[in-house]
This record gives structure tokens, sequence and C-alpha cells, in this order.
């Protein structure tokens, strides 16, 4: 089983008409009968993930999903699944059966189009017929690469496997930093990782584990604590250390017991700068200094883990802000795959830290509240905001500000 976190993993999904054979394709593809394939069109009901490696792009998530043409009350719904299937494409496989596009394929390649989702057309079943001309115009017009493949004879299928390979977002292909670049040498650098009855049993969590990884790539020595052990570590320490990262949760303590000249930020800052959020999400809680009586906050998780007694987007954060602001606010939690679709009614959008989903599917919850004009920001961010410590968890990373 592969060990890839979920958020590392390249998203493909592939979609199009009923029997269009996206589920041959995906067998050609990676070399193996790992979808079920039938002639019978509508086969693939909800979308299906499979994971595999991709060599050279590594784990990639492919999504077979139902046909674009579907129908009937069963079929919107199934169409509809499609759609949400995009908020979390890397890259879309088109797959026609080189009849002359449909309005349900038109209308999903708008979709697709306006998402701006890289996406890669595959005229399939060139061994019953030639990709229709009108459809070869349509991807020429609007710049969409294609291939004409046989998935059922497996002809061309290595060049399409190049060409989906040239769609692969850069950073998946970047060598990123997390926080290397924030220290020197031989830095002492404490780690604060509360163990709470949120921990998993057992092991740390995936972001501490990404940190201390890539403190160590930078021969940083580094020091792992709970906050209760966070004094201790401090006055053992001959020197200072020259930074401390904490979980959002403990910043209120490490804070008060780290010293002023000590610099210190967050797990939540590091990675929302790893991916690029950073910029967007400071200029999102700006607005919680703007909330007003009777607004709504949307308090969005991108999976459904088991909620905690005091949770933190349930209980805490809700009651944090409303301590902050002053204000009768009202919140709504959605968890999970899916954002509202109406984001509109919300003054601020508050996202978790999107651990388990990939950087690309953050982003275009990003792209998605800025578009719609909903100031958006994390949970790292606000509760730095809300204990009175936001400017110090950035400095770090804006040093000469
Ligand atoms: S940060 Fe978000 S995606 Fe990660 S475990 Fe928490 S709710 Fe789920």
């Amino acid at each position: 089983m592969s060990t890839t976190p979920r958020g590392e993993r390249l998203i493909i999904a592939l979609i199009g008409k009923r029997n269009a054979g996206k589920s041959s394709l995906i067998n050609a593809l990676v070399g193996q009968d790992i979808a079920i394939v039938s002639e019978v069109p509508g086969t693939t009901t909800d979308p299906v993930d499979k994971h595999y490696e991709l060599l050279p792009l590594g784990p990639v998530t492919f999504y077979d999903t139902a046909g674009v043409d579907d129908t009937g009350e069963l079929g919107e719904m199934r169409v509809k699944s499609t759609r949400k299937i995009l908020y979390r494409a890397d890259i879309v496989l088109f797959v026609s059966d080189n009849l002359a596009f449909n309005e349900a394929e038109l209308s999903m390649l708008q979709r697709i189009k306006e998402m701006d989702i890289p996406a890669l057309m595959i005229f399939n079943k060139t061994d019953l017929r030639q990709p229709d001309p009108s459809s070869v115009e349509y991807c020429e017009l609007h710049q969409i690469k294609h291939v004409a493949v046989s998935a059922k004879d497996r002809t061309a299928i290595l060049e399409a496997k190049n060409e989906l390979i040239k769609l692969a977002p850069k950073y998946l292909t970047e060598n990123r930093i997390l926080v290397g670049d924030l220290i020197k040498p031989k830095a002492m650098v404490i780690l604060v990782a509360p163990i709470d009855s949120a921990a998993p049993k057992g092991r740390l969590i995936l972001p501490q584990v990404q940190v201390l990884r890539d403190l160590l790539d930078h021969d940083a020595c580094v020091l792992t604590v709970k906050e209760t052990e966070l004094k201790d570590a401090l006055a053992a320490l001959k020197t200072p250390p020259d930074l401390v990262i904490t979980d959002s949760q403990a910043i209120e303590q490490v804070n008060r017991e780290t010293p002023d000249g000590i610099a210190l930020t967050t797990f939540s800052i590091l990675f929302a700068r790893y991916k690029g959020e950073l910029d967007t999400l400071l200029t999102g809680i700006r607005r919680l200094d703007e909330l007003k009586d009777g607004d709504r906050v949307l308090i969005a998780e991108a999976c459904s883990h088991h909620v905690q007694k005091d949770d933190i987007g349930r209980n805490k954060l809700p009651r944090w802000i409303k301590e902050f602001t002053k204000k009768d606010l009202q919140f709504e939690v959605f968890a999970g795959h899916d954002f509202p679709e109406d984001l509109e009614k919300f003054a601020v959008a508050i996202h978790c830290g999107g651990c388990m989903i990939n950087p690309m599917e953050m982003n275009r919850r990003i792209i998605e509240a800025q578009r719609r004009g909903v100031p958006i920001t994390n949970y790292g961010l606000t509760i730095s905001k809300v204990q009175g410590v936001l400017d110090r968890v950035i400095k770090p990373l804006y040093p000469k500000e």
C-alpha cells in the first residue's frame, strides 16, 4: 500500500460520455485491468478512485466518472458528482468516442475551461473510427491538446501518457522548501507538538513530520516537545533557539512562554506559504476586523474527520471569533469535498489546513471564494489573529518588513 499522503497525489479525472472508453483508457495507461470495463453504457455510476504509480509523476489517483450524458433523475445526480470531481482534479483527461461533441460534452468542456483545469482530449476508439473533424476543430480553437488512441488495441497510449505528463502542475515537479530557507545550517529549532485527545494514536501528524524532515534535510538541530515541556526545553538550552514552530492550537501558551527575541511561527503558516496561499489568506484575515452583527461565517473543512469534544471548527473557533469581534455572528460548518453553492451569503470563509486534499483543490477553493467576493483565510491564521499574535508569527517569513 502506498504511504503517500492524499494531499500529495496527482488527481486525474477521466471525463466523457457513457461508453467513451474511460475505464479502458485507465487500464491502458497503467497497463493493468484496474477499472471495470463494460460495453454497457453507464457502467461507472459514481466517481471511482483508483490509486496508481504513474512514472515519472509518482502516485496518482484516477477518478473514473459517470458519463456526462447520463439521463434521468439518477443520471443528473451522477453528472453533478462528476462536476464536483473537477474541484479536486489537477488534470482532466476528456475521453471522446470520436463522434462529434454533443451538448453535454460541450457544456462540460466549457466548465473545465472556466475552472482553468489543464485538460487533454483523448480521441478514443480509433479502432472503430477517426476523430470527427468538428471535434478536432473545437480542440484547435480552444487550444486543447489532443491525441487519437485506441484503448482497446492499446495504440498511441504512450503518446497519450507523454502528453499527460506534460500537463502535471509545477508543485509536483518543483523542489519546494517548507522551512529550510528560514534557518542557517546547525540552527536550533524547537517544534511544539501538543498530544491531546485530537492527536492520532502512536504517531505525529503529517505536517509535523514533514516540517521535521525538511529541517533535518537543512542540517538543523531539532528538539520536539509538547507545549507542557516547552519551558523546560528553553531552560535546558545553553543559547536560545533560532526558531520555535508550534501547532496553532497551542499558540497562546507558546507565545507567552517564548521570550520576545526568539522567532516564532506555526506549522499552519509554513504550509500556507509552501502551497503559495499565504498572501491571499493574510488578506482574508483582515475581514475579521470588519465583521458586523448578523454576519455569517463559513467554517469549511476538507474532510469529515471524527468530531471531537470542544471541536476546533464547531466550538473553539466560533467562540474565539465571537470573543474577538464582540459581534453576534452566525457560523455554518461544511465538511468534506463539498463547498457550499451559496457561498456569497458568507462574510468570510475560514478553511481548515486542507491536509487531506491536494494543493490544486485547495487553490481552486480559494479562487472560487475570491471569484465570488468572499474573503477566505484559514484556521491557523485565525487562531493567531484572535490570540493577538499574528504579527509575531508571520514575521519570520517576512524578515525585512
Ligand atoms: S486539516 Fe482539514 S483536511 Fe486535514 S484533517 Fe483537519 S479537517 Fe481534515
